[in-house]
């Protein structure tokens, strides 16, 4: 039984926790407000990471503030004018390093970045592969659900193959989001 001392501070964390959370979704929000997903209602872009950011809460058990953080910020540096510098700033380094992970470098050509994901899975932090695998989880259901317009049939099936490929070195890291993945694979016929 909790004294009444420790309670408040509890609730005091639960607090700052939830302040903390709030202020990356409306950071995320304001540095994506003028883009738009690829499918065929151009959904807003802020969907995708609030929608990744739930799914590791509800889906997958996360209650880490700054994993949440930083699946609500992991497109930012990567699809917007923010800088590292900047995440620093705000919201410290733990939450940076987390983003830092999950960023493309866009100087390199895609197919480059694609087959870098591959490569760099299995050695992300615990947190990053989190993010990785729950990002993976809401763009292969946007896949199936709402395909970004003008992507032929072949090209989301190789879509299925690369995925695979990188969830394969975050394996080990939550067992929820990984057997959903796991069935969205096997819908696609692809063998774990
Ligand atoms: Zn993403």
């Amino acid at each position: 039984m909790a004294t009444g001392k420790s309670a408040n501070f509890g609730a005091k964390n639960q607090a700052a926790d939830t302040l903390l959370i709030l202020r990356c979704a409306n950071f995320a929000a304001v540095k994506h407000k003028d883009q738009r997903r690829k499918n065929a209602d151009k959904t807003p872009y802020i969907n995708h990471p609030i929608g990744v950011a739930n799914i590791l809460s509800e889906e997958g058990g996360i209650t880490d503030p700054d994993v949440i953080c930083a699946a609500l910020l992991h497109d930012t540096v990567e699809d917007t004018n923010t800088t590292f510098e900047e995440l620093k700033t705000h919201f410290g380094s733990r939450i940076t390093n987390i983003v830092a992970e999950c960023t493309d470098d866009k100087s390199l050509p895609s197919d480059e970045r694609k087959q870098l994901q591959i490569v760099n899975a299995s050695g992300s932090s615990h947190e990053a592969k989190l993010v990785k695998l729950a990002d993976k989880l809401y763009n292969l259901r946007d896949l199936t659900n709402e395909p970004p317009v003008g992507w032929s049939e072949e090209k989301r099936a190789n879509y299925y193959v690369w995925a695979q490929k990188v969830i394969e070195g975050l394996k080990g890291t939550n067992d929820a989001l990984e057997r959903k993945l796991d069935v969205i694979f096997s819908e696609k016929g692809l063998k774990p």
